[in-house]
């Protein structure tokens, strides 16, 4: 495994080297990171992981400080998994050309989360921007867990490059609990309250099946669980997959939520 720091690093060890597969992180990984990693061992030839706290994405500041980091012990992941290239670049290599025009999401595509972090996806697709031009991969590994991303990243990257963007199952504890560098923040009792209020809601989507006043169940429930766990959520709705539509059709749909609890932000989609 090589440790590449640098744009020099990056083009020395990438010059000719074809078939990439690339998989970009915010580090602290975790099971479902190490899902996208197998993926792309497994179907390219040469597997690029990133490690890059991304200061743009951040609406929030003390967020950003607080956010896990852990690189001693994902290097020895990474290490143990035998990728080619880990590239831990740093503000300065990434942001050192500044951009012409100002990435911008649509008003119909201020929803869920770009609702509620103003400026993140748009610092999400900048550092992809970034990333993909300076890697080249042939595939983007990307967690289903974040969906909203993966659907703002694709429809970005697939009509600008060349790489294409492969969505992948999001990873959970046996708890069902979706994984994320975030729970690593949470103290025990958070942790138990999380996994509880995922399978509260997981039963509350298949219950929703056979209901016809869904926004006003929604709203109850919304109610109901911030009582009983504490927490605070952003939303909580039914979204059409394919295009993110408000939706009342169970079937093509996902249920979307984010909430904070303890101060700490999670979000998961099923
Ligand atoms: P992050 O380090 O949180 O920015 O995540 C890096 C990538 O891993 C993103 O594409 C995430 O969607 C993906 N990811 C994070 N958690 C999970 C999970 N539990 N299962 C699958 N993919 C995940």
């Amino acid at each position: 495994m090589k440790i590449l720091l640098n744009k020099n690093d990056l083009n020395e060890a990438l010059n000719k080297v074809s078939n990439i597969g690339f998989v970009p992180t915010m580090g602290s990984l975790h099971k479902g990171h190490i899902s996208l990693i197998k993926k792309s061992l497994n179907e390219c030839k040469y597997t690029v992981v990133s490690i890059f706290i991304n200061p743009q994405q951040f609406n929030n500041k003390e967020d950003y400080k607080k956010y896990p980091k852990n690189i001693k012990k994902d290097l020895s992941i990474l290490k143990k998994l035998k990728i080619d290239f880990v590239f831990l670049p740093d503000k300065k290599t990434i942001y050192s050309k500044k951009r012409g025009i100002k990435i911008k999401i649509s008003k119909r595509e201020k929803i869920l989360c770009a609702k509620f972090r103003k400026g993140h996806f748009e610092g999400v697709l900048d550092v992809m921007d970034r990333l993909t031009k300076l890697i080249k991969p042939n595939k983007i590994y990307m967690g289903e867990k974040d969906y909203q991303q993966l659907y703002l990243v694709k429809n970005f990257i697939e009509k600008r490059y060349k790489s294409k963007i492969i969505s992948c199952e999001t990873i959970r504890d046996k708890y069902k609990l979706a994984l994320s560098s975030r729970n690593f923040l949470l103290k025990r009792k958070y942790l138990k309250k999380a996994r509880l209020l995922t399978n509260n809601l997981i039963i509350f989507k298949k219950r929703l099946k056979k209901q016809k006043n869904m926004k006003n169940l929604i709203k109850k429930k919304i109610i109901e669980l911030s009582k009983i766990y504490k927490v605070k959520f952003d939303y909580l709705e039914i979204r059409n997959r394919k295009n993110l539509k408000l939706s009342r059709k169970i079937e093509s749909s996902k249920l979307f939520f984010a909430y904070s609890i303890n101060d700490i932000r999670l979000i998961d989609n099923f």
